[in-house]
């Protein structure tokens, strides 16, 4: 087969490609599997059983059920839903916002798939989108068609305590960085940050809001963990030791990207985007050419909920809560099964994994990923969460030497807890063995 550019670009060797390759794949006999690796929400069995309900009504009602599997919804989403989403933004946080602002897709992977390739690429000028912290999602890697339209640049690094560090976004070099590169056409986040579980914080959140503004770009926010739902925050974990609770930001310069996936529907691939009608109709434009159009199971199962306010509620009072269970048991294990050793946490504010910086290994993150691998154990080496570096490029010479580009494992804590367990145990006795 011969590939064209976009051919060879979506097929070569990706971060993200192992990941769900890695989450797919059966073990070979005989290894006990410990999947620590993909995004993989958890089961939360109060979610499970309102999406039952609402299946359950479904399919009690006439020929409701038939009618939804058997007609597209337009490109956009079904109406309802679109409705649906805006009245409750409008109701629970004064956002100016209507069914226009609305669009979703099958799934927020795709959602940011067609969003990059609107905004950056050549046209006829390189355009670029802007990652103002980094480490980042290791899904938007490989997402830019055209070569060299992402860019990152170095977070701050603070060490907090003995065994915790934070990122921090470099506002004056962002700023700096927009300054002299009137190319970037937007600036991307993720709210809690994948892989890290960094929070930004409301402050840092409208820093960069005015910043997009003032250089009259859009701000992307990707709100996959993040509040109303599914909620994945730990306020009282947060930095600032407030426990104030995060509040979801939008404006008319922002792109908020939302997904039904980590509250119980990943496989029903609903994702939302809430952003100017024009952002919104671009987005239906390349989806009905892509897709046709979304799935509409997940947006039937779950219109009453949010519009009732019913999501918000189970995020609330079942997912966040579930999660950080999860959580706190993973922390306890990791100060036991790494006593004496040196590793450092990123300070764990929400999100579904620890991302863990050992600092003694001999070996690159990568190496240690394939030695576990062997020992059934599957996670994500860090360096691919580094990305959007040009050869030759200031940013490329400052990432080369960050300390913690081949030193972090992503590792997900939410799955089974005995495998969970058993797994950063035998993470902690294999580094230990690779430590220099
Ligand atoms: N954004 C982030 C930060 C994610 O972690 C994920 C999935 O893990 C996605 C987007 C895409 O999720 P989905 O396509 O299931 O909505």
């Amino acid at each position: 087969m011969k590939l064209s550019a976009f051919g060879t670009k979506l097929t070569g060797e990706s971060g993200i490609l192992q990941l769900m390759d890695d989450l797919g794949r059966p073990f070979p006999d005989g290894v006990k599997p410990h999947r620590l690796g993909g995004g993989n929400p958890a089961r939360v069995p109060q979610v499970e059983q309102v999406y039952r309900r609402e299946m359950e009504r479904l399919m009690g009602f006439h020929d409701a059920f038939e009618q939804v599997i058997s007609a597209y919804d337009a490109p956009q989403g079904r109406h309802l839903f679109l409705d649906a989403v805006a009245s409750f933004f409008r109701r629970e946080y004064g956002w100016p916002v209507t069914p226009e602002n609305v669009a979703v897709t099958n799934g927020s992977q795709a959602a940011f798939f067609y969003l990059f390739n609107l905004l950056s690429g050549k046209s006829p000028e390189r355009r670029t989108i802007l990652f103002p912290l980094v480490p980042e999602y290791i899904g938007y890697a490989d997402q830019g068609i055209d070569p060299g339209c992402f860019v990152t640049l170095p977070a701050r690094i603070e060490p907090d305590g003995e065994h915790l560090f934070k990122y921090f976004i470099d506002l004056p070099l962002v700023e700096e960085y927009l300054a002299a590169h009137p190319e970037v056409a937007a600036l991307c986040v993720s709210r809690p940050t994948n892989p890290t579980g960094n929070v930004l914080t409301d402050g840092e959140i409208r820093s960069l809001a005015a910043l997009a503004r003032r250089y009259g770009i859009p701000l992307m926010i990707d709100n996959a963990y993040g509040t109303p739902f599914p909620n994945i925050i730990y306020p009282d974990r947060m930095y600032d030791g407030t426990g104030v609770e995060p509040v979801p930001y939008w404006d008319e310069n922002t792109i908020l990207s939302m997904s039904l996936s980590k509250i119980g529907l990943p496989t029903l691939r609903t994702g939302i985007v809430i952003a100017p009608p024009d952002v919104i109709k671009a987005v239906s434009a390349v989806n009905s050419i892509a897709a046709l159009a979304s799935g509409s199971l997940g947006q039937v199962l779950a219109e009453g909920l949010i519009r009732t306010g019913e999501l918000k509620k189970l995020a609330d009072n079942a997912v966040r809560p579930f999660y950080k269970s999860r959580l706190e048991k993973a922390l306890d294990w990791t100060a036991e099964f790494w006593t004496g050793r040196n590793y450092r946490l990123h300070r764990c504010e929400g999100a579904l994994f620890l991302w863990m910086m050992m600092d003694d290994l001999r070996v690159s993150s990568r190496d240690l990923y394939f030695r576990l691998k062997e020992k059934g154990v599957v996670v994500v080496p860090g360096e691919y969460f580094f990305f959007g570096l040009e050869s030759g490029s200031p940013e490329e010479t400052a990432w080369k030497n960050h300390p913690h580009r081949y030193s972090c494992l992503r590792i997900n804590y939410t799955g089974n807890p005995d495998e969970v367990r058993d797994g950063l145990r035998l993470i902690a006795s294999t580094s230990a063995e690779l430590r220099r």
